[in-house]
């Protein structure tokens, strides 16, 4: 079969890849300059630096096969995500540890004694937390929540934490230890030499040509047995129903000598600095040695029409236009939506593989049975 990819970030790449290697013609597209997606990196010309373009990217699964598959295309270095973040005139550890506890309340608690200590001023009264507000006083009760979390989500997210989903804390883990890993999984790691390489080897196949510089017109499909739509769902049907809500990140780039901040990745809790997190990019590479630092400034704002999409809002305005998407996308034959824009989900990298390997499997057992492929990679809600 002939197989049109738009979108050449994750999930097109490896549903392109898995095709190809079943012998189908695959057709990469993507309308920026560059493969990768926002997984995109490339080395500062000034400085020689690694830079994450659209923001830190740091490679974390649980997932075996995923860890395997990426390990398959690329070098991975050992790489440990710390985070720290300025709040109330001082650094402090994340996520909420020992230590940031200790640090945060003057106290020198072991963990028993800190477990008891947040369970006194975490707010019990909320059983079931609704949205992201009580789920962090429930979780680390006001003081915690106003110093770490409310200024950065609101500054994050444009919107009251009790607007937002209590998922969105889920994320994150909360430690009665000195353990400042900021993820948990099985395996961590950074690709040596960026994300861009391995995305040139997975596209490395006689089967498949990738286009960059190329935006998906109508009569492209004409060609092409199906279609797999990595964009966004709302942009495939012309927004018809409405433009979906994204938040959408500006980056401030700086440099300087030496070492500006000592960690990749600094947050800043408190409202009033008007930018999320400075990333200081050479970090991204411990191994490597640099005199000379890129740091990034990132700011968090709604998405307008022509900027770039990266985090879904998915509030409930969102979540019934979707639906309406949802239905045209199941009245629609030859098309599979893909990926985190195509299924308007906040994903990982891992989950994002994971869900691009089943989708071509899936696509290539219906077809195989002469049966409709899937119309999603998973279903958006
Ligand atoms: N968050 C916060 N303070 C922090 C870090 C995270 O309030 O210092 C909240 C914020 O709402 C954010 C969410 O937790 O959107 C998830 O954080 P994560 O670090 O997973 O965000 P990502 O790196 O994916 O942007």
């Amino acid at each position: 079969m002939k197989i049109l990819i738009v979108g050449a970030g994750f999930s097109g790449a490896v549903v392109a890849r898995e095709l190809a290697q079943k012998g189908h013609k695959v057709s990469v597209i993507d309308s920026r300059a560059h493969i990768g997606g926002n997984c995109y990196t490339k080395r500062d010309a000034d400085t020689n630096v690694m830079i994450h373009t659209y923001g830190p990217h740091i490679f974390h699964t649980n997932d075996d096969e995923v860890w395997d598959y990426v390990n398959s295309y690329t070098t991975f270095m050992p790489f440990e995500n710390r985070v720290k973040t300025t709040s109330k005139g001082q650094v402090f550890s994340l996520p909420i540890n020992l230590h940031t506890i200790n640090q945060f309340f003057g106290k020198t608690f072991r963990p028993a004694e800190a477990a008891d200590f947040i369970g006194e001023i975490a707010d019990k009264t909320i059983t079931d937390p609704q949205n992201f507000e009580e789920q962090a006083m429930s979780m680390v009760g006001r003081d915690i929540y106003e110093a770490f979390f409310e200024g950065y989500t609101r500054k994050q997210w444009g919107l009251d934490p009790k607007m937002l989903p209590a998922s969105i804390l889920k994320r994150l883990p909360m430690r009665f230890n000195y353990d400042d890993n900021y993820f948990m999984d099985k395996y961590q790691g950074m690709p040596k030499d960026g994300y861009t390489p391995m995305f040139d080897a997975i596209f490395d196949h006689e089967n498949i040509d990738v286009r960059i510089s190329t935006a998906f017109t109508e009569e492209m499909r004409d060609g092409y047995d199906h279609v797999f739509w990595s964009g966004t769902i709302d942009g495939y049907f012309g927004f018809e129903s409405g433009r979906l809500a994204y938040r959408t990140l500006d980056f401030e780039a700086f440099r300087a000598d030496g070492d500006f901040q000592g960690c990749a990745v600094m947050n800043y809790g408190e409202q009033d600095v008007p930018y999320t997190r400075i990333t200081e990019h050479k970090h991204f590479s411990p191994w490597e040695s640099h005199d000379k630092t890129v740091c990034y400034k990132e700011f968090s704002r709604a998405m307008e029409p022509d900027d770039i999409p990266y985090y879904p809002v998915r509030l409930v305005d969102d979540k019934e236009m979707l639906a309406d998407y949802i239905a045209r996308a199941e009245a629609t034959t030859g098309v599979t939506f893909i990926g985190r824009l195509g299924t308007y989900r906040y994903l990982n990298m891992d989950v994002t593989i994971r869900e691009a390997l089943d989708a071509a499997r899936a696509f290539l057992a219906a077809t195989d049975a002469g049966e409709k492929p899937p119309v999603f990679s998973t279903h958006p809600m």
